[in-house]
């Protein structure tokens, strides 16, 4: 059981059935949305494989050192700002190539792998191919860029879904009413450990506020005031808000959908032309949108 994360058992358990039917490969992807606990079920397979007893005993020498945080044969690489950078792989690669320290396994566990960019990708085909006797390496990948194919097709893949509403609600807590309110949260957010952060920091009362926001000017025709004020980061979030908004719009009232589609298709472009870019004129952009949907909604009508 990983606590205090029980839905990721069924994941769990299959990494485990794998393992003992001896297919388990050496290269492993985790894949799932935010919030769901993939760095947390990276844990747990890194000590899983580095046991002296092999199953995160909790007393071995293995597992004492991991949870001192410095076991010699535990590998970590993350992006260094928004990429992976080749030297990174480079140095882990000359690393994996030694012994291992404890005569056992050792485990590399890359953090956000989506952000391997080309010539990290690409110094990583080999040691996936042919890793060095007894190395694991598990790619822990969120959301955004896929993988390059060539990295997906040399490794075994566990995806790790979204909970259900219940689990997410044991999770979450006694404030989980208000937050499975609106059902479309989590996927604006991410899993019950993004919703629960969430939760805690106050963004999520914030992107309430936001939700209101966009409803008044999606009636209204104009922009209000409080989504005026954003810079490009916080932009990104205001705009899945409303991507889902329309979309629950839509999904309550099927007949929307045939005018409101385009809309919602200018959004997530919207919404991902933002990401890549910087010095635009937010106001002017989000008040286009809202244009957009104004005319389409008429046409509609
Ligand atoms: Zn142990």
């Amino acid at each position: 059981m990983i606590e205090p994360f029980p839905w990721l058992e069924p994941v769990a358990q299959q990494w485990r059935q794998q393992r003992q039917q001896g297919r388990l490969g050496h290269a492993l992807i985790l894949q799932g949305p935010e919030g769901v606990g993939k760095g947390a079920l990276a844990e747990w397979i890194t000590q899983q494989l580095l046991c002296e007893q092999g199953n995160g005993c909790g007393y071995c020498k293995g597992c004492q050192l991991l949870a001192a945080g410095h076991h010699p044969d535990r590998y970590a690489l993350a992006p260094d700002g928004q990429q992976i950078k080749v030297d990174a792989v480079r140095q882990l690669i000359n690393q994996l190539t030694g012994t291992a320290h404890q005569g056992g396994a050792r485990v590399a566990v890359l953090t956000d792998a989506q952000r391997l960019n080309q010539a990290s990708a690409n110094a990583l085909l080999k040691t996936l191919e042919e890793p060095p006797a007894g190395v694991h390496l598990v790619l822990v990948v969120g959301p955004g860029q896929p993988l390059l194919p060539t990295i997906v097709s040399r490794c075994q893949r566990l995806i790790v879904p979204m909970p259900k509403d219940e689990q997410i609600a044991a999770f979450i807590g006694h404030q989980s009413k208000s937050v499975l309110d609106w059902p479309y949260w989590p996927r604006v957010l991410g899993g019950p450990i993004a919703l629960k952060a969430a939760m805690e920091s106050g963004q999520l009362e914030q992107l309430n506020t936001v939700r209101a926001a966009w409803c008044r000017s999606l009636q209204s025709g104009l922009l209000a005031p409080e989504l005026s004020q954003a810079d490009n980061e916080r932009a990104s979030i205001l705009l899945k808000v409303l991507y889902f908004e329309l979309l629950s719009q839509c999904e309550r009232d099927p007949a929307r959908m045939t005018w409101c589609y385009p809309v919602l298709k200018r959004v997530a472009e919207t919404q991902r032309w933002l990401d890549r870019q910087s010095g635009i004129n937010l106001t002017a952009t989000f008040q286009q949108l809202i244009v957009e949907y104004q005319d389409c909604a008429q046409e509609g009508a």
